[in-house]
């Protein structure tokens, strides 16, 4: 084999594909230009991508920048609104009473853990009003009012607030195609891998498409779903299952149109909880992408099916002529994401159950992690593969935990639940951590390491929106309760002042398609 690596082959043009293709080839323009590399993907004409995932994080702002995407374009191309967290409703009890939000807001100081003690002291006498997402982050009453994160007047990418995307998971791949084609020279063939040829020693050398053609590569990526055609079936990778502790294993996804086309697009995803799982509500600006996320030990297809409808119903949605897909997966991961020369990113290097839409983020931090271990020789390939292994257990471990989280602190009572909260479906790290909040808030040192998925601000929205309570040991130092009492006068001032300038999602979308927003 050569030493450089010299091409790089894609093989599947899901979101996953041409995300993993954007972010490489606009990291090596002049790399590319000059022929040293060559990025080429490669997909089936007859098997379709698994065209949902419509929910995205702010990460998403930033790696469709870095791949020099206009926003308005991709705004305007892929039925775009724009995402400030989730709304959990009804988690708590069987009632379905109550609700709480994760906002992306990052909360600065929260992370120290100073305002999560100031509201743990005083959480057994506070109002709805001072629920912790609402005390401490603008978001939760933007979200509430389905406004957008900026205004026309700011420029691409920059905003008020932070931001990520709801899209349309079939128009994305085909937007980034296009862009990666012709801005970022990326190689597209149209042809379905018949057979993977390997050295000696095992790594791939080339693949065999059915017209016949073969197409040679030193770094192989896969991207082919849950098929995961080069790293699991060809290489052996094996997949390790965490449905003993996340059990949905069924969604069934349908899309819903607006009663009013110019009524309000909710500016954060919906998460209502059912008996067997939950049901997401993502408003794009053309319909709504729903869809009943449930274990089918806990229900049968067709329970699932009436509570789905029940639940478009109850929202004001038309349920004539829905078209409902069913998919089934298990939640897990494989045991390696690169092995020999062979990475896998998106499905096929796994899937947890889209509960914080953590999937495409894992993209997107995945791709990245490949284009720094670059220029890379045979030589260190080995050295690179355990580093990104080592990095993507940590993170899909920790993902597991932050979902089974959402569970875990419900006090919901029909069977799937109860079984959720046993200690044997809970992963010992998030047990202990539990036990250490009982006295003590999340903070910064419980979660270290670089590139975390979830910080401690995120559990603090969790915890504290659901019924959890910190009881500290010891009063907090007065200085610290009149720097946070200051903290949550000034969070007041602004959030009067974006609740009064922001425009609402469908506004702020409209003004877009007509007149674009301003290049930085
Ligand atoms: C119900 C559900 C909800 C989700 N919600 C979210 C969400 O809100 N947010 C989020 O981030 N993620 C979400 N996800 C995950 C998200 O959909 C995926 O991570 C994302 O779409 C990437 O998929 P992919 O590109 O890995 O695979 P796919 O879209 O399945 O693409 C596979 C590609 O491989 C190609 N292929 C397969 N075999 C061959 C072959 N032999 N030769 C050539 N090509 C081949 C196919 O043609 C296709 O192009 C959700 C997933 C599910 C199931």
């Amino acid at each position: 084999m050569k030493d450089n690596i010299q091409s790089i082959v894609i093989v599947g043009a899901g979101s996953a594909g041409w995300i993993t293709a954007g972010v490489l080839a606009s990291r090596f323009p002049t790399r590319i230009a000059n022929k040293e590399l060559t990025i080429t993907l490669c997909e089936s004409p007859n098997i379709p991508t698994v065209g949902v995932g419509e929910g995205t994080w702010p990460t998403m702002a930033s790696t469709l920048q870095s791949m020099g995407i206009s926003e308005t374009d991709f705004l305007k191309e892929c039925d775009v609104s724009f995402k400030q967290g989730s709304k959990f409703q009804g988690w708590d009890n069987d009632q379905g009473i109550g609700f709480y939000h994760h906002p992306f807001d990052d909360l600065q100081r929260s992370i120290d853990g100073v305002f999560a003690e100031f509201w743990s002291e005083k959480s057994n006498t506070q109002t709805p009003e001072q629920a912790f997402s609402k005390q401490f982050s603008v978001q939760s009453e933007i979200c509430d009012r389905a406004l957008a994160p900026k205004s026309i007047t700011d420029a691409e990418y920059k905003s008020s607030t932070n931001y990520g995307y709801h899209l349309n998971a079939g128009l994305f791949s085909s937007f980034l195609q296009k862009h990666c084609v012709a801005k970022l020279g990326v190689n597209h063939v149209l042809a379905e891998v018949n057979e993977i040829r390997q050295d000696e020693q095992q790594n791939i050398t080339s693949l065999v498409f059915d017209n016949g053609e073969v197409l040679a590569g030193d770094l192989f990526i896969d991207c082919t779903g849950f098929k995961s055609l080069l790293l699991g079936e060809t290489l052996g990778v094996k997949f390790k299952p965490v449905d003993d502790i996340l059990f949905a294993d069924t969604a069934l996804a349908t899309q819903v149109e607006y009663s009013d086309p110019n009524g309000p697009i909710a500016s954060c995803t919906k998460s209502t909880a059912q008996d067997a799982g939950w049901i997401w509500d993502i408003g794009l600006p053309s319909r709504r992408g729903v869809g009943y996320v449930f274990s089918s030990k806990y229900s049968s297809v067709e329970q699932a099916k009436v509570d789905l409808l029940r639940y478009i119903e109850s929202t004001g949605g038309s349920t004539d002529n829905l078209t409902i897909r069913k998919i089934q997966f298990t939640s897990g991961h494989r045991e390696k994401f690169w092995h020999k020369n062979c990475v896998a990113v998106g499905l096929s290097a796994g899937f947890l159950e889209p509960l914080e839409a953590s999937a495409l983020v894992l993209v997107e931090l995945s791709a990245i992690m490949i284009a720094e271990q670059l220029p890379l020789t045979h030589n260190v390939m080995e050295i690179s593969a355990k580093r990104f292994n080592d990095k993507f257990q940590y993170r899909w471990s920790r993902a597991i935990d932050f979902l089974k989280l959402h569970y875990v602190l419900s006090n919901r009572t029909s069977p799937f639940w109860l079984e959720n909260k046993k200690e044997n479906t809970i992963p010992e790290r998030l047990q202990e951590l539990l036990t250490l909040w009982k006295h003590k808030v999340p903070n910064v040192h419980d979660f270290e390491a670089t590139g975390e998925l979830f910080q401690a601000t995120s559990y603090q929205f969790v915890l504290y929106g659901s019924s959890f309570r910190t009881e500290p040991l010891f009063e907090l130092e007065p200085y610290i309760k009149n720097y946070v009492t200051e903290n949550i006068r000034q969070k007041n001032i602004r959030e009067n002042k974006l609740l009064s300038a922001l425009p609402t999602n469908r506004d702020l979308l409209n003004k877009i398609y007509k007149y674009g927003l301003s290049k930085i």
